[in-house]
């Protein structure tokens, strides 16, 4: 990586200002899922081992000024029981001379987690002097919200204008993984993209096209493709508005000739209802009244045939409907061929990554983004605002 990490800098009795992603679901009050605050621990462990004081950022839900039902406090009991054996404060604030104080009194080795900085909406709009208050609580910048690096916000980049500004351990796996996959791919490069619109991704399919050995598309958008190559879909979702674009990826496909391989056949019911009836039809044989709501088995076999042959398999999107079980076949089997794969293979996207790990089968790939907006932004080619920020390494 062109970028200096927390590899680089020596720690001790430094201040460390680090920017997480802890952006958990709450439900009454209660995280329901503590992937985000697992995923930047190496980070913290890092830091403090090499004798750093931590003080950590970090945005929760979009609130309008301070709200109880946004406060970071239920992150803070649950960064506690993480961290066992290691000192822990929290902050009421995110600035203001009683944090600054809090930092000064702040031991060697210990954490301070601040309060969520949405609760200032300068955060969002980039605001320099707030960018400078969050500066002085620290010595040196760490970004470790690769969820949120597609931000230009105070905290994920404004704040870098005023520190040295480092990667840290998380956010310098997923820039690698995703950027190794890109830039130098082992062959045969295999992309599977879903989910429910074209329009959100066309950008990723833009850019990954000329990249890899073979697209495999499933999901809505296979809909609004085979309806740009003239299929009926009956009552399919699909994007009208998309038709135009899909036609232009298609075409470009077929001058580079580069492999879209789109489904052949497909699992249409009468209604999107788990108990609504359904049967396989061939793509040219959807009925008036039906709903394409998963690929088709002949469509699995060739997509798993295709994955498993590959070394390197990005996946970003559902192949169906997943969330309904008659409709789940699909992207279970994606990520199955996936889990047997020789090779890298990555997941990106929140829909794909809840479908990986309600199969089971997350400890089977090689890398699974913490990031939606921003991995897909990465694979779009966008610099993100947040990387971009990081100080560049010297060159030698
Ligand atoms: P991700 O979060 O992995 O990027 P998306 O948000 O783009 O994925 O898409 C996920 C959604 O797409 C799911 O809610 C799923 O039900 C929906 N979806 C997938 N296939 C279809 C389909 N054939 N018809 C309607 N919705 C679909
Ligand atoms: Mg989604």
């Amino acid at each position: 990586m062109d970028k200096m990490t927390v590899r680089d800098v020596e720690w001790q009795g430094v201040r460390a200002l680090v920017r997480v992603d802890f952006n958990v679901p709450l439900l009454d009050g209660r995280i329901t899922d503590d992937t985000r605050i697992r995923a930047a621990i190496p980070t913290l462990r890092y830091l403090l081992e090499h004798g750093a004081k931590v003080i950590l950022l970090s945005h929760l839900g979009r609130p309008q000024g301070r709200s109880a039902a946004d406060s970071l406090r239920p992150v803070f009991e649950r960064l506690q029981s993480l961290l066992r054996g290691v000192e822990v404060r929290f902050a009421d604030d995110c600035m203001g001379p009683e944090v600054e104080r809090a930092v000064a009194e702040l031991p060697e080795c210990s954490v301070l987690l601040l309060e969520n900085v949405r609760f200032y909406p300068q955060e969002e709009q980039n605001d320099a002097q707030f960018a400078q208050a969050l500066a002085r609580l620290g010595d040196v910048f760490v970004n470790d919200a690769f969820g949120a690096a597609h931000r230009a916000h105070a905290s994920t980049a404004g704040v870098a204008r005023y520190l040295k500004a480092v990667a840290g351990l998380l956010m310098e796996r997923e820039i690698s993984v995703l950027s190794q996959a890109l830039e130098a791919p082992e062959r045969p490069f295999v992309a599977v993209i879903g989910g429910a619109k074209v329009s959100d991704k066309i950008g990723v399919l833009e850019n990954l096209l000329p990249r890899v050995d073979a697209l495999l598309i499933g999901g809505g958008m296979a809909n609004t493709f085979l309806a740009a190559q003239g299929y009926d879909l009956g009552q399919s979702r699909l994007e009208p508005a998309a038709l135009d674009l899909a036609r232009g990826l298609l075409d470009r496909a077929r001058q580079m000739r580069a492999q879209l391989l789109l489904p052949e056949d497909l699992v249409v019911a009468a209604a999107l209802a788990a108990d609504a009836p359904h049967q396989v039809c061939a793509a040219d044989s959807i009925p008036p009244e039906g709903m394409a709501l998963d690929i088709g088995p002949r469509t699995v076999a060739r997509y798993q045939e295709r994955i498993r042959g590959a070394r390197t398999v990005i996946w970003n999107g559902p192949m169906g409907v997943f969330e309904l079980a008659p409709f789940a076949a699909g992207t279970r089997a994606v990520a199955q061929a996936m889990a047997e794969v020789h090779g890298v293979t990555i997941v990106g996207g929140g829909d794909s990554v809840a479908a990986v790990e309600q199969a089971g089968l997350a400890r089977h790939m090689t890398h699974i983004s913490t990031g939606g907006g921003a991995s897909l932004e990465f694979l779009e080619g966008k610099t993100l605002p947040g990387v971009a920020a990081l100080t560049d390494r010297p060159v030698r």
